[in-house]
């Protein structure tokens, strides 16, 4: 293949997902809809500019503990980059290759396609069933590694961690990555799981539950190999893998528990209060775990609501794709914003 068939063939992000105007109600690409912690904002307020005269701490050595601490594993056991976008770019590019193809489900997070594109890694997308839900046959035997998202967008549906262990588990030569991006608001994390699999890498991020995904910090966890690995490779395209913000503001983050806990709780709260009213305006949708709700409306086509949701201001996503381009996914957002799109539904149905 040609260097200009291979670049044709990515299908790069669409930046008309970050609208520019200002007054819209955002609930398109699954941010949080509440501030980051208060010890952000002080720790903002302290920060010395004068600091950025120097490269900043190659290790992210702070940031590193804090995550090492609070997930109770060891510091050579996490790895932090520029989103978990980042650190899934570079996991594919350490853990994947040309020889055996990577599997992952054919609904899921849009990257990682074009990350095997762009890196000439094969792959299948073994199918959903029609519940949107994995099969987990289809995982258990060897192969050049595997990448689920738990819970998987767009459905926010979350698999048990019985069936992602017994999938690493039968898959003791290849890398398993479970993208964590929204295990915060309704699974239990595989994190728990690092010590016992070698090749088990989670991937978690900032940019959901911890409403910082203005400054990209993402992070994987996993064996100390895995991630020894993984840094020699993101390190052999940039040595200083965060910048002196993300190091000290991330790590006044993890600190803040109470805070961290008290936003996932409401956004939990309001997206269980918005499933029902949904469920009365007669959407049907998987049952989510995450910060959206993944819908779809009995009578009136997803791609109509969309454009007429735009009209009124109203970002949510619609993806023209097989299977799902009659949902729309909707970010759960402040009740204020919740009742705007309800009641603009309501109204519309
Ligand atoms: N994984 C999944 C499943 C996602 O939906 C997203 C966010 N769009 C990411 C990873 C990347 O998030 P970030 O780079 O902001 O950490």
């Amino acid at each position: 293949m040609g260097w200009e068939e291979k670049v044709r063939r990515v299908v790069p992000y669409i930046p008309g997902e970050q609208p520019k105007q200002k007054g819209i109600i955002k609930l398109n690409t699954n941010e949080c809809p509440y501030p980051p912690s208060p010890l952000v904002k002080r720790k903002a307020a302290e920060f010395r500019t004068d600091e950025l005269r120097l490269y900043p701490d190659p290790d992210a050595s702070l940031l590193v503990k804090s995550l090492a601490d609070y997930y109770g594993v060891k510091e050579d056991q996490i790895f932090v980059g520029v989103g978990s976008d980042d650190v899934l770019a570079m996991s594919f590019l350490t853990f994947f290759n040309s020889d055996r193809p990577v599997l992952f489900p054919d609904i899921t997070y849009s990257f990682y396609d074009v990350w095997a594109e762009l890196f000439q890694i094969p792959y299948r997308c073994p199918a959903l069933d029609e519940d949107f839900r994995l099969k987990k046959e289809d995982y258990l035997s060897e192969n050049g590694g595997i990448v689920i998202p738990n819970p998987n967008a767009p459905t926010g549906l979350y698999e048990e961690l019985d069936t992602i262990e017994e999938i690493v588990a039968s898959n003791p030569d290849s890398v398993v990555i479970i993208d964590e991006a929204y295990v915060d608001f309704g699974g239990r994390s595989a994190l728990e799981l690092v010590d016992k699999y070698e090749n088990l890498l989670v991937v978690q991020t900032f940019s959901k539950s911890r409403a910082m995904a203005g400054i990209r910090i993402g992070f994987a966890a996993g064996s100390s190999k895995l991630i020894c690995y993984l840094k020699d490779v993101k390190f052999s395209f940039n040595s200083y893998t965060m910048n002196a913000p993300s190091i000290a503001w991330g790590a006044a983050s993890i600190l803040d528990d109470g805070y961290f806990k008290e936003t996932v709780g409401k956004i939990i709260n309001t997206r269980e209060r918005v499933k029902k009213e949904l469920s009365a305006l007669g959407f049907v949708f998987p049952d989510s775990s995450s910060n959206f709700i993944f819908a779809s409306h009995k009578s009136i086509p997803a791609s109509e609501l969309f454009e007429a949701l735009k009209q009124e201001g109203i970002y949510v996503r619609h993806f023209n794709k097989p299977r799902i381009d009659n949902y729309l996914r909707i970010t759960i957002g402040t009740d204020e914003q919740m009742d705007e799109l309800l009641t603009f539904l309501k109204r519309y149905i």
